[in-house]
């Protein structure tokens, strides 16, 4: 018998298997990171026992704390997801694996003068504000190219590419507009830069998944339907 957690993340697995066939697209060209923002290590470790690898989380310590409490896990990649002030740089630098909400330079800075040398770099992806609210977190779409040179030429981070979160809008063709939008930027820098690495479109998450997949995204960001609500 297979538990609830369990059921649920087979069947998101399964969302994005069939939205990648849909789009025309391999299933493995889209990874799930799965949101475990607010629930224990021990459903965290539920899930990595049907298999999955990549965990975000948006809150620094919570995340300290469940990597720790999982460090017997082996081949666990975790990644801060939240927003990120540069007084908290350090703990994020010194534990995760990737961060993708970074949307200024000093922050990518600080990482990178953070990140202790014993470990590989720092893999980072740039919020883009792609719907454009002036409060929204995020660099704008017409600032993201001088930002992600600066980024690239840092010594202890490597620039992996964009992720966006739009606000929810209704229908699934409103979701793939936003979503292309994102795509086509990528495409841009990804020209501009010629980095290997930059590889990564994050976007995507428990209510629109199928048309981030439709509209390009190599890496999903999934909670409330792999955990529950919350
Ligand atoms: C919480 C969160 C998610 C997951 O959202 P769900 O709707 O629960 O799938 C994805 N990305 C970010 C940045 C989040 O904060």
């Amino acid at each position: 018998m297979m538990s609830e957690t369990e059921q649920r993340y087979q069947a998101v697995r399964e969302r994005i298997t069939q939205a990648a066939l849909q789009a025309g697209r391999k299933p493995e060209s889209v990874q799930l990171l799965a949101v475990s923002k607010t629930f224990a290590a021990d459903q965290v470790r539920e899930v990595a026992d049907s298999g999955q690898r990549d965990f975000g989380e948006n809150y620094v310590q919570e995340g300290v704390d469940k990597i720790a409490a999982l460090k017997d896990v082996p081949g666990l990649v975790w990644h801060c997801i939240g927003p990120l002030q540069s007084n908290k740089t350090r703990p994020v630098a010194e534990h995760f694996d990737w961060v993708h909400s970074v949307d200024r330079l000093k922050i990518a800075q600080r990482l990178s003068e953070q990140r202790p040398a014993g470990l590989p770099p720092l893999n980072i992806c740039l919020q883009v504000n792609i719907d454009g609210g002036p409060t929204k977190a995020g660099v704008s779409p017409s600032e993201a190219l001088s930002l992600a040179q600066a980024v690239s030429a840092l010594p202890s981070v490597v620039l992996r590419g964009l992720m966006t979160i739009p606000d929810p809008v209704e229908g699934v063709d409103a979701q793939v507009a936003v979503h292309l939008q994102a795509k086509h930027l990528f495409d841009e820098l990804q020209a501009a830069l010629a980095l290997p690495q930059f590889d990564t479109l994050s976007m995507g998450m428990s209510a629109d998944l199928e048309a981030a997949v439709h509209a390009g995204s190599t890496m999903v960001r999934v909670g409330t339907a792999v955990f529950g609500s919350r």
